[in-house]
């Protein structure tokens, strides 16, 4: 039954805007990096210090365990909240360097659910970034909740109550097949939707989805 209707909004919303492409980024590694700097800033600014950090040919493990905190804080300071999140990079760094000799290959050779763990274990990440490092970085099927996907779950009276990144993420875990294109496709689709459409005040009137959103009737 959600696995149907899952399977439907997926439809629907490819139907509306197409591919997507995710993630922007050269390397593996560089995902990782991202997807720090990206926390709570729009991508624009997590960009800017990507960009900062290649520029100074930086970006990676080596380069980056070289700086010291300062130095970092400097390079990614268009990402905001630059002090935590130097924080958080270091640490990633260090626990590639300790564990793993600076191999992300080393890393990644393992199942979904203890590199799961493993990611979690380092200081700064978080569900939501553990789960965008395992299906973009990684490659491996772990579906990326957020915010967007939480209003549009619960606006379709699909889920209640409070925000909750475990329940929200298994709904979409427990009732889709295991596919990294579907579900690095379906959270940009989700994303897309929630920026343009589905937003704080939602835009119900120009909505495809309408027709069977509970949310989206009652604003008739
Ligand atoms: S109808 Fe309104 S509430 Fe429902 S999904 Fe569309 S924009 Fe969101």
């Amino acid at each position: 039954m959600m696995r149907k209707k899952l399977l439907k909004l997926y439809d629907d919303l490819y139907a509306e805007y197409g591919e997507l492409n995710w993630w922007p980024a050269e390397t593996p590694f560089e995902i990782i990096i991202g997807a720090i700097l990206g926390q709570a800033t729009a991508w624009r600014n997590a960009a800017k210090a990507i960009d900062n950090l290649k520029a100074a040919d930086l970006l990676n493990p080596e380069g980056l365990s070289k700086l010291t905190q300062d130095e970092l804080e400097t390079l990614i300071l268009p990402s905001g909240y630059y002090r935590a999140k130097a924080k958080k990079v270091r640490a990633f760094v260090t626990h590639l360097q300790e564990h793993h000799n600076n191999q992300l290959d080393s890393l990644f050779a393992q199942e979904l659910p203890p590199l799961r763990e493993e990611l979690l274990s380092i200081y700064g990440i978080g569900e939501e970034t553990a789960d965008g490092i395992l299906l973009y970085a990684a490659k491996k099927p772990s579906f990326v909740v957020d915010t967007y996907t939480y209003r549009l779950m619960e606006r379709l009276g699909w889920f209640s109550g409070r925000f909750h990144y475990g329940r929200l993420r298994g709904i979409f875990m427990e009732n889709l097949p295991h596919d990294c294109q579907l579900f690095n496709q379906y959270h940009a689709l989700i994303v897309r939707h929630g920026a343009r459409v589905c937003q704080k005040t939602p835009q119900c009137e120009r909505c495809m989805l309408r027709a069977e959103c509970p949310t989206g009737n009652q604003s008739e």
